[in-house]
């Protein structure tokens, strides 16, 4: 069974007999699954549990865009040995914590002590089997997250941790997360009146908040040289079809919300407040509400219930409750008219030019009640309301969508669309020809370009952390050449990289040295890494 992405769950729980839970509450909360759906379709999270249930992940890394994300794409066993010795204390054994497994995770989100990386599973070896921490003791760590050791690292640690424990098995939507990210940043004057994004503010205080990162290599694509990132976060505040890795928006979930309780009440703003949009752009979900509720107030009314006595068993209001019956035609006493003949007349007008009730109560210096109540109970209104209402969004969104379109004419279609999502939403629902007109002029969205790698700095890395652990290694180890396997087995992303080693020229002389010794090895290879042996 693979520790990150485990399979065909579903024998596994035959042969458990579910004692340690179902497909998802396993994918959820004992795998890596849940945290690559932390964000997107709640569809995708459902299908991947399906899939992971009966068969192997097979190609799910690469649908998922883990492989091409810039991160590493094997997650080796990470451990806090102070989290570890207490298990041992308390138990007499000790266990894999999932927080500590999570990509972005370098340091103990308890103890915030730098984790310690273990050979367990780093390589093909043993891949399947079952092995708890205690492998430990017989030397084979292969790295501390020493450099992780500063503040923004830890509270980045921290924030993964917990908004894992929050979202996972509950992703969140692409447009929710972009809305949420875009009101943080009006909030903090990083967007002009007409929405577009102040990019050299936006990534000064994102570098600020994420300080640090270039120098730790897990997450240093966070953080990538200035013109990099500018692009690469104009694309992550508009992406609005996945494929990307979940830590970029966690970082600036990370930077705009520092803490992910609020992280979590901005979601659940932008819920709020698409939902309204959604409301605004879609009656027929009120329809199907309206329908229920016309059903059971007719039934009420039928079996003799007082107006009053129907809106308390359903919990609605006795001015709704009346306005449902005259909609229904039951004929129901009527209160005394509030309303002079010329007020009656000003607000039909107001509404009938397609303001909000809201509008025309202040407009009318009347309660929106009041308003509402006229609307529900005057026959034939609310049609030509809702007609109206249209006819009004429709010049509103027009007005606003050429606003956007005439002020960005470099930007690609998918980028104009994120920002202003409201009216693009609605003016693709009701008046889409209109819509694509607006934009012949648009340029094709551009791929965007991958930021160019460092490949010395890397190159340099590479070698040291080879030259390093070959050294550590040799103590106490038979004389013999180096494989190559063992050579992976000391340095896992070194697989990833043999493709580009022409690139690498220095760790490729290191292999090279290592893998053809055969006589000697130990000698040899003792006197060229001297120098850190010491
Ligand atoms: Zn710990």
């Amino acid at each position: 069974m693979s520790h990150d992405f485990p399979s065909k769950l579903k024998t596994f729980c035959e042969n458990t007999r579910g004692t340690l839970g179902e497909p998802e509450l396993l994918l959820r909360d004992h795998s890596l699954v849940g945290f690559y759906h932390l964000f997107g379709e709640l569809g995708r999270w459902n299908a991947s549990v399906r899939c992971l249930s009966q068969s192997s992940p097979g190609n799910l890394k690469i649908a998922l865009g883990i492989i091409s994300s810039g991160f590493r794409a094997h997650h080796p066993l990470k451990l806090c040995e102070e989290c570890t010795r207490a298990q041992e204390t308390e138990l007499g054994f000790s266990y894999w914590v999932l927080q500590h497994q999570l990509p972005g995770v370098l340091t103990c989100p308890t103890h915030t002590r730098p984790l310690v990386e273990m050979q367990t599973k780093a390589n093909g070896l043993a891949r399947f089997q079952w092995s708890l921490p205690e492998a430990r003791k017989s030397g084979v760590l292969l790295r501390s997250y020493e450099g992780a050791r500063t503040e923004a690292a830890a509270e980045f640690s921290r924030f993964v941790s917990t908004a894992h424990h929050c979202f996972a098995g509950k992703p969140i939507q692409h447009s929710l997360l972009v809305l949420s990210f875009r009101d943080a940043l009006r909030e903090r004057m990083m967007l002009s009146d007409g929405g577009r994004l102040r990019m050299q503010a936006i990534t000064q205080e994102y570098r600020t908040a994420l300080d640090g990162f270039e120098h730790i290599q897990e997450l240093s694509p966070l953080v990538p040289a200035q013109s990099a990132l500018s692009t690469q976060l104009a694309k992550l505040f508009g992406n609005l079809d996945g494929h990307v890795h979940p830590l970029r928006y966690l970082a600036i979930a990370f930077w705009l919300f520092r803490g992910a309780t609020p992280f979590e009440l901005a979601i659940k703003a932008a819920r709020y407040q698409g939902a309204k949009e959604e409301a605004a752009s879609a009656p027929q979900v009120f329809e199907d509400r309206n329908t229920l509720l016309d059903s059971r107030v007719s039934k009420a009314l039928e079996q003799g219930q007082s107006i009053r006595a129907i809106a308390d068993s359903i919990g609605i209001d006795t001015a709704t409750a009346m306005s449902v019956a005259a909609r229904l035609s039951y004929v129901v006493k009527r209160r005394p008219k509030k309303l002079v003949h010329l007020l009656r007349e000003r607000i039909v007008a107001l509404l009938l030019e397609g303001h909000l009730v809201s509008e025309v109560a202040k407009l009318a210096n009347v309660s929106s009640s009041t308003v509402a109540k006229l609307l529900s109970s005057t026959v034939g209104l609310a049609q030509d309301y809702k007609a109206a209402r249209e006819q009004r969004l429709k010049d509103e969104y027009r007005t606003r969508w050429l606003d956007v379109v005439r002020s960005q004419l470099a930007l690609s279609k998918k980028l104009l669309r994120t920002l202003d999502p409201a009216a693009f939403t609605w003016l693709y629902r009701h008046d889409r020809t209109w819509l694509h007109e607006s934009m012949v002029h648009v340029v094709k969205a551009q791929p965007i370009r991958p930021y160019r790698i460092d490949w010395q700095a890397r190159d340099d890395a590479l070698h040291n952390c080879l030259q390093r652990a070959v050294a550590a290694n040799l103590r106490g180890q038979p004389d013999r050449a180096y494989r190559m396997c063992d050579l992976y087995a000391l340095v896992p992303d070194l697989r990833a990289k043999l493709a580009e080693l022409q690139r690498l020229p220095r760790t490729a002389k290191l292999m090279e040295f290592l893998v053809t010794r055969p006589k000697h090895s130990r000698e040899v290879i003792s006197r060229k890494l001297a120098p850190i042996l010491l």
